[in-house]
């Protein structure tokens, strides 16, 4: 029998369960999987002969993590944006380069995006696919989701059609009809954005979205772009549904906070996209004042990692941050910090849940679908003394120390590697893409887009230097 074959139980011995149930720790406990789902949770547990054991002790056993938030497709130019500012980003996306990608192109960042996922112990990923230009670019997104064992929601999308176009066109319910059969692995939501233009150009693909029973995902409060009359189009067209998910929703009104919280929906906050990319200061600390369920991002691996344990350290970070000159600017000081590392746990795992409306997702409990994260690495140094679960998952684990991952009971990461992952067809399909797109666009523009004008600052006179060595010159600052 092969070690990991699906189906076979398996029992995580002796962890520090994090049930994210609240801010509860179980030490030296025992979690045992059969079929696709936890079975038990407790010490001492009895697993059934044929069951795979796995050694937890010295580490943690979470749910895995859920990102409700990727352009997987961009993931074929991992970092190629990382001095990027919004504004770059959607020349080079929207206007210019984006529409070469091909079908293969959005497979190959598809695939490689979601490999990386499970590596880094994120079994869940909303793939916020708008580079969806004809049935084959969303098939070939399709396939590659379909084609690596997590866990995967298409929101469907086309920048390069109004939604009220695409949304209605035949194809589209067509794709809906071959592709989305209720697979348990692969989600649907419609991905599209709200210019804000009075006549709610939007409406149909809305109609169509609630026609098929399907959330909306939407690019929300991102300054210059989508705003407060987005928001109010939806509010007072009756779109604004329990399972809208509102992505950034940094750049908003206080109005526009109480109706999506009013409407039931949810934030998913990309701390690392909003402090680069300039949608807005990351909302966390104006959303939590509001009540508004959160879940985290990555946005896109053109720029970031695509790991949740980045998402959660910024978070934690930018919030502080805020509450801190917050108080600073009343001249206050926070003596004790009101968002907490068990809060962005939380959010990276059950909130995650919420916001895609799986409730038997994102919690350690028996019955809950097995989707499991064991982070531990005796080779490390940062593994001990673990005194702080939350606080380690949050600030001091890495993808690195991704130890063991399940999906749907299916063991996927093992002792660090990747179970029956072909990664050198991940790479090849890649590199095909890279070698087309930089031939399409010619070695200046590919250059050029990859290293934006830099603008020149001065260094400021400074009263207390004597000698005048930098004043004369313009430098990179
Ligand atoms: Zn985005």
């Amino acid at each position: 029998m092969n070690e990991f074959e699906a189906g076979r139980p398996v029992v995580l011995r002796g962890g520090t369960v994090l049930p994210m149930d609240g801010r509860r720790v179980l030490p030296g406990t025992d979690v045992l999987v059969t079929g696709d789902r936890i079975a038990a949770v407790g010490p001492g547990l009895e697993a059934p002969d044929d069951a795979l054991e796995i050694d937890a002790s010295g580490g943690i056993v979470m749910p895995g993590m859920i990102d409700t938030h990727r352009h997987m497709w961009q993931t074929a130019v991992r970092g190629y944006g990382a001095d990027w500012t919004l504004t770059q980003y959607f020349v080079w996306f929207y206007l210019e380069h984006g529409k070469l990608f091909r079908p293969e192109d959005v497979h190959a960042g598809n695939t490689l995006a979601a490999i990386e996922s499970l590596d880094a112990g994120v079994t869940t990923v909303v793939d916020w696919s708008h580079g969806l230009r004809t049935p084959d670019h969303a098939d070939a997104a399709a396939d590659a989701l379909q084609s690596v064992p997590g866990r995967y929601v298409l929101a469907y999308g086309n920048l390069h059609q109004r939604p009220a176009e695409w949304a209605t066109a035949p194809e589209f319910r067509d794709f809906v009809r071959r592709r989305i059969t209720g697979n348990d692995l692969l989600g649907f939501q419609m991905a599209f954005d709200v210019v804000g233009d009075p006549s709610f150009p939007e409406q149909p693909a809305f109609e169509v979205a609630r026609d098929l029973g399907v959330s909306v995902t939407t690019h929300a409060g991102v300054w210059g772009a989508t705003g407060d009359d987005s928001i109010r189009l939806m509010y007072e067209h009756g779109f604004m549904t329990p399972g809208t998910v509102y992505v950034h929703a940094a750049s908003l009104s206080a109005d526009s906070y109480h109706r999506i919280a009013a409407t039931g929906g949810s934030i998913s906050v990309s701390t690392e996209s909003e402090q680069s990319a300039g949608q807005g200061y990351p909302p966390t600390y104006a959303v939590r004042a509001h009540g508004i369920p959160v879940s985290l991002s990555m946005d896109t691996s053109v720029w970031w990692s695509g790991d949740l344990f980045s998402a959660m350290r910024t978070t934690l970070g930018a919030d502080r941050s805020r509450e801190h000159l917050e108080a600073h600017a009343k001249g206050e000081t926070v003596t004790h910090c009101a968002l907490r590392a068990d809060q962005v746990v939380d959010w990276a795992t059950r909130g995650g849940a919420r916001a895609i409306g799986r409730d038997d997702l994102g919690t350690v409990e028996p019955g809950k679908k097995a989707d499991l994260v064991l982070i531990k690495n005796d080779a490390s140094p940062v593994s001990f003394p673990l005194l702080n679960p939350f606080g380690h998952v949050a600030f001091q684990a890495q993808r690195g120390d991704v130890h063991t991952v399940l999906v749907n009971g299916r063991v996927v990461k093992h002792e660090h590697r990747l179970v029956g992952i072909d990664l050198a067809a991940a790479r090849a399909g890649t590199e095909r893409t890279v070698e087309y797109l930089r031939g399409e666009m010619g070695e200046e523009a590919w250059e050029k887009g990859m290293n934006p004008d830099i603008p020149t600052a001065k260094v400021l006179d400074n009263p207390y230097t004597y000698t005048d060595f930098r004043s004369d010159a313009t430098h990179r600052l």
